[in-house]
């Protein structure tokens, strides 16, 4: 079935409106450095989030390199992170030297688990060790309990860094995804709900570490007419042409959530008769853009397991992949300590489990209606 055209999980999706942007940038020659896309770009951002302000970066995993050097994290200070996340989240933790400690999910929102934190920050806090900072990951669109997570951090003056790569322009409560910590990060990789083809954004209420931010992400360059440097910096920021990519997609963002959920409740409703697949759960405490459609698959109740599915989907020329494999799993990570929620490892389980679904805006229903007979028939 390989001349089946392919259906991905979520490929870059264009609104149209991009090129004026990039023309505008090579008809005044602002290609580089920088330029009126980056600023009103990182403008757009921050008002879309409703946050003081944003600084336009090369990737997300550059944005949280750079929360991490705000925060000043460095050799041998302790960083917790969620466990079931992509491996981004944490690598910039091992840029810095410092000791990533994995933190499990909880059932409900598949986030950080606060019982899980809690556990983990006493026993840390006793011995003295306390962490520096705690990243949380708001996963597939949707966000973390950050009321409860935030007062356990609080409690022990511990900074949060929100990983809002995969739900920008998801809600908690009345506010924004991304807006809920000390610094939050998104991505415009190709896959996410929008896409500069590659990019990020770190942003925060603290307008004079965002200057840091500006200056660490241009090699940390002092005021002098000669090239002069005393600290060590990065060459992290965005390009003027690729800002332009995202001032069109940022547009179409309240579209494509619509799309997002549309498909989510497409596979939901059509499917609700296969008692074995539970979907991810909507929590009551906030809107998920549903950036992937993600469930799991009940043992208890079917034999058919993810990678019988993937197989099966496969064949068809159609992408499906389990969720993130949890990085206390990751050989990377292998020697780092794990907090559970309660007895239970939710992160292992939802990675043996759990399936993401194809969620590309991009798909047409007939191809969608397609998919979901694939899945019936499995089952
Ligand atoms: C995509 C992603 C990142 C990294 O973003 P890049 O722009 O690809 O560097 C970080 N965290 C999570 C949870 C992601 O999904």
């Amino acid at each position: 079935m390989a001349d089946r055209e392919r259906i991905y999980l979520s490929s870059p999706h264009m609104s149209g409106l991009e090129q004026q942007y990039i023309t505008e940038a090579f008809d005044s020659n602002w290609v580089a450095p920088l330029g009126k896309n980056v600023d009103s770009f990182e403008e757009e951002i921050a008002s879309y989030v409703g946050i003081a302000g944003a600084v336009a970066l090369s990737s997300g995993t550059a944005a949280i390199h750079l929360a991490l050097i705000l925060l000043d994290i460095s050799r041998d200070d302790i960083v917790f992170c969620s466990s079931l996340t992509f491996i981004a989240s944490a690598n910039p933790i091992l840029y810095q030297s410092a000791t990533p400690v994995f933190i499990d999910s909880e059932p409900d929102s598949w986030n950080m688990s606060p019982v899980a934190l809690e556990q983990a920050l006493t026993e840390y806090a006793a011995k003295g060790k306390k962490p520096k900072a705690v990243i949380i990951v708001n996963l597939y669109g949707q966000s973390a309990d950050y009321d409860r997570l935030k007062a356990i951090c609080d409690a022990y003056e511990v900074p949060i860094v929100e990983d809002a790569a995969e739900s920008l322009g998801a809600t908690y409560k009345q506010q924004m995804s991304g807006t809920l910590g000390k610094f939050g990060i998104f991505s415009f990789n190709g896959n996410k709900i929008i896409t500069t083809s590659g990019g990020g954004m770190l942003v925060s209420e603290d307008l004079s570490l965002l200057e840091k931010a500006r200056f660490y992400a241009t090699q940390a360059r002092d005021q002098a007419k000669h090239y002069q440097h005393s600290q060590l910096g990065y060459n992290y920021r965005l390009s003027n042409i690729l800002a332009g990519i995202g001032r069109g997609q940022l547009q179409i963002l309240n579209e494509r959530i619509v799309q997002k959920r549309n498909i989510f409740d497409y596979y939901q409703n059509e499917l609700s008769t296969i008692q074995s697949i539970q979907f991810m759960p909507e929590t009551s405490f906030g809107k998920s853009t549903r950036w992937l459609t993600t469930a799991w698959i009940d043992p208890k109740q079917s034999s058919v397991s993810v990678s019988d599915i993937i197989t099966h989907l496969e064949t068809y020329n159609i992408e499906s992949r389990p969720v993130w494999k949890p990085l206390h799993l990751q050989p990377l990570f292998q020697e780092c300590a794990y907090y559970t929620h309660q007895e239970q490892d939710i992160s292992a389980t939802l990675f043996n489990q759990g399936i993401c679904l194809p969620s590309d805006t991009n798909m047409s229903l007939q191809q969608q209606e397609f998919i979901v007979q694939q899945l019936k028939d499995i089952f």
